[in-house]
């Protein structure tokens, strides 16, 4: 069956599109408007694959925009999803750490990769990667450079919890001379402290994947590491887990 899966995030929509074996994917922003983000997608996926819109037999949706989006025949929690990529890449995993551009979560799996338990922080920016997006600002930079302009060995702790606090405690340390990598170390560390506690509150359990597009980031990979005690898996499409979620449930009956 051809299946497409389209996770609609806060920050960016991402879509996969299986067919038997073949699979491509395809990441967009998602701007002001979900719908027409998903919209994107879609054509991009069939562009990819050289497949027309009426061979695509079911098209699941997830995200926070999921709801805005008609065209699927159907919406699916993204606690389901990420347990259903993560089970197909990673049998042994049972946790999965998820942290995405505006909330992040904690899920337990059970030894056929079902959920077990879940948390989730929505309510506050620290520890998600829109509190990475306003620090890198902050500092002149992409987001997307932070990981290797950290610098573990000098890592100046961040005290601030809220972001806007943080962000005029960045400014303050960046007015006083203080080293970029070692401020951006501190960041990845508040980042990774916030979110193994999370995990440690749910009862983590290795394997650990961590999943979303902040898992990109070298450096917050390594803050929870070393946070956790243990090493975490990230795959290389990280981002597309949801949508790989989606796109499974979509094309496999
Ligand atoms: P959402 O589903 O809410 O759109 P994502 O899981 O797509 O969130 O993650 C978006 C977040 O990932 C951004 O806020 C940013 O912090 C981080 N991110 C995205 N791309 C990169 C990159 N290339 N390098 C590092 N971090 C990234």
């Amino acid at each position: 069956m051809i299946g497409i899966g389209i996770d609609i995030g806060s920050v960016a929509t991402k879509g996969i599109i299986i067919n038997g074996d073949i699979q491509k994917k395809t990441i967009v922003p998602t701007g002001w408007s979900p719908r027409d983000a998903g919209q994107a997608v879609i054509g991009k996926l069939l562009d990819l694959s050289g497949i027309d819109r009426a061979e695509v037999e079911r098209i699941f949706v997830t995200g926070y925009g999921r709801v805005a989006f008609e065209e699927a025949d159907k919406t699916i929690t993204e606690i389901k999803c990420h347990a259903r990529g993560i089970a197909e890449l990673y049998p042994e995993v049972r946790t999965i750490i998820d942290i995405g551009g505006q909330d992040s979560k904690v899920i337990r799996l059970g030894d056929n990769g079902q959920v077990v338990d879940f948390a989730m922080n929505d309510k506050c920016a620290a520890g998600t990667g829109r509190f990475l997006q306003v620090m890198a600002t902050a500092l002149g930079l992409d987001v997307s450079e932070l990981g290797d302009n950290e610098e573990p060995g000098q890592t100046l702790s961040i005290s601030s919890m809220c972001t806007v606090f943080a962000e005029s405690e960045i400014i303050g340390l960046l007015a006083r001379g203080n080293p970029k990598g070692g401020i951006i170390a501190g960041l990845h560390q508040s980042v990774g402290k916030r979110v193994a506690a999370m995990a440690r509150r749910m009862g983590v359990q290795a394997e650990v994947a961590f999943t979303g597009g902040v898992a990109i980031n070298r450096g917050v990979q390594r803050a929870l590491e070393q946070e956790l005690g243990y090493a975490v898996i990230v795959s290389e499409a990280c981002q597309y887990t949801g949508a790989l979620g989606a796109a499974l449930l979509a094309s496999k009956s």
